[in-house]
């Protein structure tokens, strides 16, 4: 082993949005917080992302240009700048190509995707062999867009000092999107169409490359975001395909749980909602709830249990479930408020519900941050009965917001709710296990049942879900001792002391 030393260890996660600058889901949340977590436990931490136009103007005009050079793209070299914001304590670095980047609307969904996420692959490459402050110990990818990373660092900067050491942590946020392209990319972009290992593991099927696969063999850790979905990614169910590669690289797979900011999302502070209440202190939650079904045009009930539902609307949250259960829990007296976009098909089927079922249902086919805290701090529960859930953030939102989840038993679901036992008291939701709308129905019926009858439950059980921590503070220390594993010559910094 290298002599041992003692100093911060130096790691750079590659990600294609993060909070405040981008984000279209989840990963924006996670790399808007973790970065900063790992950075207290005791890491030295940089970002990199790529600099989107739509990025806001206010972040964009202090940007510094660090750097540029050129990146190569197979039979060619593209444009690179660098540039270096410092937010929040985290360095974050951007990497400019107008070509790429520059679009109007969406980040995702160009005929080019991935021409433009292999670009900025390698341009962390380039970035980390050139621009000292790059330099790191641990590059940590994220999602099939920076899937490319560890195979162009193994395949090209491995001579290179600065690169030779570096290991490589990959978070699968979702195994459902793994980035698939013509195989002609291989020598018309990646420029590896001449390395037989590297083609070997990105193949997929005939005339087809898969980045996440290249990613999952090259990467000497592989993370995701609970433990039980690193379980299930190891069958076919789950795996879509990639489970063969995760049963094979168990040894390498680990599941972290993520948490939230709990500054963002705080209701004692939250300045979105009409009340501020905490778990002491809850009743104010009541006028929250008065308040929203007076905006929603629900009936202004409080013994109607408020239902609410914050996502996108896709097969993944499970959504047949609930449409096929929709007139039986109408007809009990249940309130259902839902806010998304998503596939045509939910959107019209939300929207026809809601035009149907007057005072007890609602739908807003948006998206809406503020709508989205008001609705978590007046719900009683949050419904979420995903057929897939790598960690899922609403449902810890929601525990945090006294609205108890009500889930499908499955990844970070599963990890973070634990299911109400009437006999011991605990719990901090409710929890069903089948893919089938009848048990969904029975467990949400269930729930109100408790929120009907038994007040003192309901109570107990609502402060033992606020009170739970989902902070980053323990996935952060968990990433750090995993990256610490990789280099066992640094010796870890600081240790969190509380
Ligand atoms: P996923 O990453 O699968 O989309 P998560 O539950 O992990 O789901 O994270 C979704 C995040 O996006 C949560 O913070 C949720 O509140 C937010 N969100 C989703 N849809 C909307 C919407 N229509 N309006 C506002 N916020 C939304």
């Amino acid at each position: 082993m290298a002599d041992r030393v003692r100093r911060k260890i130096r790691v750079l996660f590659a990600a294609s949005e993060a909070v405040p600058f981008i984000k279209t889901g989840g990963l924006g949340d996670v790399i808007g917080s973790l970065p900063r977590e790992i950075k207290q436990a005791g890491a030295k931490v940089a970002v990199i992302l790529p600099k989107y136009s739509c990025i806001p103007e206010s972040y964009q005009k202090d940007m510094e240009h660090i750097a540029e050079f050129y990146v190569p793209l197979a039979w060619r070299n593209v444009y690179c700048g660098i540039e270096r914001l410092t937010f929040d304590g985290v360095d974050f670095y951007f990497v400019d190509n107008e070509d790429y980047f520059k679009r109007d609307g969406s980040i995702y969904g160009y005929f080019d995707d991935g021409e433009r996420f292999a670009f900025f692959s390698k341009a962390v490459c380039e970035a980390m062999s050139r621009v000292p402050e790059l330099n790191c110990d641990v590059v940590h990818c994220n999602d099939w867009q920076t899937a490319l990373v560890p195979v162009f660092l193994r395949e090209f900067y491995r001579d290179i000092d600065t690169c030779a050491d570096v290991k490589v942590i990959f978070t699968v946020h979702n195994v459902k999107f793994q980035g698939q392209y013509p195989d002609t990319m291989l020598s018309n972009v990646l420029g590896l169409s001449d390395i037989p290992a590297a083609v070997d593991q990105l193949y997929s099927s005939s005339e087809t490359i898969n980045y996440m696969k290249g990613a999952l063999c090259y990467s000497d850790i592989i993370a995701t975001v609970s433990p039980t979905y690193a379980s299930e990614l190891q069958m076919p169910f789950f795996g879509e395909g990639m489970d063969p590669i995760f049963r094979r690289r168990a040894d390498a797979l680990v599941g972290i749980l993520n948490g939230i900011d709990t500054v963002a999302w705080d209701p004692s502070t939250d300045p979105y909602i009409p009340c501020n209440f905490d778990a002491k202190n809850p009743d104010a939650k009541a006028e929250c709830k008065r308040l929203l079904q007076e905006e929603l045009g629900l009936a202004q009930d409080p013994e109607r249990p408020l239902v609410v539902m914050v996502g996108r609307l896709t097969n993944q949250k499970g959504l047949g479930l609930v449409r096929y259960s929709m007139s039986r829990l109408m007809s009990r007296g249940v309130q259902i408020a839902i806010l998304g976009t998503g596939d045509g098909d939910q959107e019209e089927a939300f929207s026809y519900f809601d035009s149907v079922y007057g005072d007890k249902m609602a739908a807003r086919i948006t998206f809406d941050n503020e709508l989205a805290h008001r609705m978590y701090a007046a719900g009683d529960i949050l419904l979420m009965p995903s057929e897939f859930e790598p960690c899922g953030l609403a449902q810890l939102i929601a525990m945090r917001y006294g609205a108890l989840p009500v889930v499908r038993q499955t990844g970070g679901l599963k990890d973070s709710v634990t299911p109400y036992n009437k006999f011991t008291g605990e719990g901090t939701g409710f929890g069903f296990i089948n893919m089938n709308a009848d048990e969904m129905a029975d467990c949400l019926l269930d729930a109100c049942e408790v929120f009907w009858t038994e007040k003192d439950k309901w109570n107990q059980l609502r402060w033992q879900a606020m009170t739970a921590d989902f902070s980053w503070k323990r996935a952060a220390d968990d990433y750090l001792d995993v990256y610490h594993r990789l280099h066992p010559e640094i010796i870890r910094f600081t240790k969190r002391r509380d």
